[in-house]
């Protein structure tokens, strides 16, 4: 079977989209050290292509969250770079929940039947990383990690002050999944969004859907939180899907705040 090829999109020069065709992540090639940002379902050979985008400068993995499809590939690298929560579930994320990730795929989404996991059995050292920390790129370009649960409680943003560009993992979307075992409220994901908004950027990469985020789409984004944040907590967990702005919310009813 020939090699599965990634589709791969240049930002600028020294950042580039990397899509797998269902999910998305980031190669940032600095002047001493390339960062990774998520690695995939893992169905191809990620660690070649980051060589040819990025040469030979020591790379950095760092993941946004433990969802099967952002660290399916981590058995290419020694290391993983991840928030303490997120590190608790990456045993949720094995080979089997990959295989069965994709299978579902493609029985609904039309993903090519050719696509298969890659099977690395390594399971890469975990480093924790938190609020604050940053990735010394070289020529002064510094990314900062940043604690912003929504999608996930222990989901982590990286901020590359620099280029003025956020990579917000799948915190940010137009098609926002606050339902997940581990989201966080409505309220605690408009927080992370203030926090978002309060940065000097031009862009905000999600990790779905290929389109960046500028600060209009973003405001219409914060907006659609803000409306929905309204609502009261129902006793009942359902799962409903709240429209605004061209953005589809899909929330707990009974997680849109702590408490009534
Ligand atoms: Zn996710």
């Amino acid at each position: 079977m020939s090699e599965f090829q990634y589709e791969v999109q240049k930002i600028n020069d020294t950042a580039f989209m990397v899509s797998e065709g269902f999910t998305t992540m980031f190669v940032l090639a600095g002047e001493t050290q390339t960062l990774l940002i998520d690695c995939g379902l893992g169905v191809g050979d990620f660690q070649a292509l980051v060589k040819t985008l990025a040469g030979d400068a020591p790379v950095t993995l760092a993941a946004t969250h433990a969802h099967v499809d952002h660290i399916g590939g981590r058995g290419q690298f020694d290391e993983m770079a991840i928030s303490a929560p997120e590190a608790a579930l990456i045993r949720t994320c094995g080979a089997s929940q990959r295989r069965r990730w994709l299978r579902r795929k493609q029985l609904t989404e039309h993903v090519s039947k050719e696509i298969r996991i890659r099977d690395e059995k390594k399971e890469p050292r975990v480093r924790i990383i938190k609020e604050g920390d940053t990735f010394d790129l070289g020529g002064g370009r510094v990314v900062e990690v940043m604690e912003t649960p929504g999608h996930t409680k222990g989901s982590l943003s990286f901020y590359d002050r620099q280029q003025k560009i956020l990579y917000a993992g799948d915190t940010v979307s137009s098609y926002l999944f606050l339902w997940l075992p581990h989201t966080a409220t409505v309220e605690a994901t408009l927080q992370s969004f203030y926090r978002m908004r309060s940065l000097d950027f031009e862009l905000i990469w999600p990790c779905h859907h290929r389109r960046p985020f500028d600060r209009a789409r973003f405001d219409g984004l914060v907006e659609t939180l803000e409306q929905l944040a309204q609502k009261k907590n129902t006793r009942l967990p359902l799962v409903k899907k709240f429209v605004r702005n061209g953005n589809r919310v899909f929330y707990r009813t009974s997680l849109v705040r702590e408490k009534n």
